[in-house]
């Protein structure tokens, strides 16, 4: 589809955010990419992309009104709480239309040993003296359970960590895996707690399934509300957004 001279900012991160980048590159739509640079080797995205932060609301209004972007995809993380509250703030103030896709968050089922808890403080401290706990929480997040010197930690990350860690733990450099190498990672290392975030989506669904069979308590942060206006949670919507948006665009200059 011919589009005018704006552009799309799509935030990214995911793998909702790649596959939207591929898609609307495919058609024609000009797309500018933005991710955090936090991983050393991100995935590819296909199309522009810009890495690093804007220097918060300020910095990102000041990026929308310079380089002429008509539309903000918020595709972050549905934990990225920062990035999608600043996004909505800079959209608000430079009267940039918005959309979030926020994927649908996992729900418990029959044979789940489910905690819900809100935070990793909250799961340090519901980790009992002898647990051996499972982490898939992310480098950036598993300070907290620094001062846990009773349990033995199972840590998994894609990058190393570069905060100080418990006293007992083991580093898996990797990325969430397929339902059998989950189910043998938990049982080879005896796992008797699992930490996770409720991040929805298929890539890191299978250790919850796991955990499930083996009947492994889950300590589960919820995730926070959504700060954004418009709340979609498939790429489908946000493409069926993009197209009438555009058109109505298209129209309005024609
Ligand atoms: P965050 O706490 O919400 O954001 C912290 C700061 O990082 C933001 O204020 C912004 O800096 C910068 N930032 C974050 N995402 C950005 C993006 N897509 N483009 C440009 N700058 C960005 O974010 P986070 O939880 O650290 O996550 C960072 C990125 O990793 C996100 O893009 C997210 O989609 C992805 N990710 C996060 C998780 C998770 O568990 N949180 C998991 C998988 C992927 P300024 O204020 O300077 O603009």
């Amino acid at each position: 589809m011919p589009v005018s001279d704006q552009s799309i900012l799509l935030l990214g991160g995911t793998t909702e955010a790649a596959e939207l980048a591929q898609i609307l590159n495919a058609q024609g739509f000009p797309v500018t990419t933005s991710l955090a640079g936090r991983t050393a080797n991100p995935s590819p995205v296909d199309g522009n992309v810009r890495s690093g932060g804007y220097g918060g609301v300020e910095g990102l209004s000041a990026y929308i009104t310079q380089q002429n972007i008509a539309l903000i995809i918020d595709a972050t993380h549905p934990f990225a709480r920062q990035i999608s509250a600043n996004a909505q703030q800079a959209a608000d103030q430079t009267r940039c239309p918005l959309i979030r896709l926020e994927r649908a968050s996992w729900q418990q089922q029959s044979g789940d040993k489910w905690q819900l808890i809100q935070s990793e403080e909250a799961a340090a401290r519901l980790l009992p003296a002898g647990a051996r706990a499972f982490l898939g929480l992310g480098r950036q997040h598993i300070a907290p359970f620094q001062a846990c010197d009773d349990v033995h930690f199972i840590m998994r990350m894609i990058d190393p960590a570069e905060v100080a860690l418990p006293r007992h733990h083991e580093i898996i450099l990797a990325k969430p895996a397929d339902y059998e190498a989950e189910y043998d990672l938990l049982r080879q290392y005896k796992i008797t707690h699992l930490v996770c975030r409720n991040s929805g989506g298929n890539a890191s669904y299978e250790k919850i399934r796991a955990a499930r069979d083996l009947s492994i308590e889950v300590l589960m942060i919820e995730r926070p509300k959504p700060v954004a206006h418009h709340v979609v949670e498939s790429t489908d919507a946000v493409l069926a957004f993009v197209h009438s948006f555009f058109i109505s665009v298209l129209r309005s200059t024609c």
